[in-house]
């Protein structure tokens, strides 16, 4: 039994969390992985409630849980996810862009990770003005760089495709910060001889998920870089819609869509849930290897079959171009997986 914290969310997080109990039970019901499912509060509705963003009590309950779900939260986002990441120490934000069919997208082989470090860079808010002049300090260190290199390295072994890794930065100008960053994966890539290793500036990154995304495996990078990149890489695909996210550390994770709260269509019932319940599709991956649990891997790849399937029939949410309600895309997705 595992048990699974549930951050419901601002905006269309609690339409896409109703979608997300529903995969869960049928999980439960039907596939052989138990659960047990605590649905938990934190961001915009919980901070007027509560007068916290991220009350203690859901804290103390995602301490408890194997894994946590988490659906988007509003403006204060940076109140929820960016103290988890810190206090759970989740270093490894990956968010990977894959093909499916039927989708509005570039191209129809796309198949890559974008491994940002998610604990460093800009996000560390330490920020401060003098007079006129606001000042952003932008932390790297050897140890985080290493770090997440490793774990970029070793995905790139066990996806066993292109077996590359791109390190992105921008060291030509960022002559301390970036320059750290590509030194450290460059020394991390010599215990990885059979994965090609090569350096790429965040301009010219940027510009290749559009002209050739198809050439890419694994990206690591700096938690801002990772951030925009991500956007980016999931419309290359496609749309935020199908977008999901891993945050992984060295015992718990949590598993989020890359999209925000989206405000401008919340309450609609339009919302796309697959990026949501792809993520769920990664924590059963991530279940299975931390317990070496084979049924967990089995339910992650029904998961992204079940989805695959949706949509490759040409049932689709509004965002790509169907006219499918959340409530009905998941309801293809449970009779896919059942
Ligand atoms: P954040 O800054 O928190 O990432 P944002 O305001 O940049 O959020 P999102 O909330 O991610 O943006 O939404 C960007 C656009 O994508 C919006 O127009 C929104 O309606 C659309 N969108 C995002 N997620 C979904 C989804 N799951 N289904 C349908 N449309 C979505």
């Amino acid at each position: 039994m595992y048990r699974i914290s549930l951050i419901t969310g601002d905006g269309i997080g609690p339409e896409i969390s109703e979608s997300m109990a529903k995969i869960l039970e049928t999980v439960n019901d039907k596939l052989g992985v138990k659960l047990s499912v605590e649905e938990l509060e934190a961001g915009d509705a919980a901070l007027q409630k509560t007068g916290k963003a991220l009350p203690d009590s859901t804290l103390d309950s995602i301490k408890k849980s194997d894994a946590c779900l988490k659906a988007p939260v509003g403006e204060s986002a940076a109140d929820v996810i960016v103290v988890l990441r810190r206090i759970l120490d989740l270093y490894a934000n990956i968010r990977p862009a894959k093909s499916y069919p039927n989708m509005n997208a570039l191209r129809d082989d796309i198949d890559l990770v974008i491994v940002r470090e998610n604990t460093e860079d800009l996000y560390t808010g330490k920020e401060f003005e003098i007079d006129d002049v606001a000042v952003a300090m932008r932390i790297i260190s050897k140890n985080a760089s290493k770090r997440i290199a490793r774990y970029a390295f070793k995905m790139a072994e066990q996806r066993n495709q292109k077996r590359k890794v791109t390190c992105v930065h921008k060291s030509n100008v960022m002559k301390k910060t970036d320059a750290l960053f590509a030194k450290s994966c460059d020394n991390v890539a010599k215990d990885f001889p059979s994965i090609k290793f090569e350096q790429m500036y965040v301009d010219a990154c940027a510009m290749n998920l559009i002209r050739q995304p198809e050439s890419f495996d694994v990206i690591v990078t700096t938690n801002l870089y990772g951030d925009i990149l991500s956007d980016e890489s999931a419309q290359v695909i496609g749309g935020l819609g199908m977008a999901p996210a891993a945050n992984i550390g060295e015992k718990f994770a949590l598993f989020e869509p890359v999209h925000g709260a989206a405000f401008d269509i919340a309450g609609q019932k339009i919302a796309n849930p697959s990026s949501f319940i792809l993520s769920a599709k990664m924590m059963f991956e991530w279940l299975a290897m931390k317990n070496n649990d084979k049924k967990s891997l089995e339910v992650a790849e029904k998961i992204e079959s079940a989805v695959y399937g949706v949509v490759q029939k040409g049932i689709k949410t509004r965002d790509l171009g169907g006219d499918k309600s959340t409530i009905e895309f998941t309801q293809h997705v449970i009779s896919n997986l059942e």
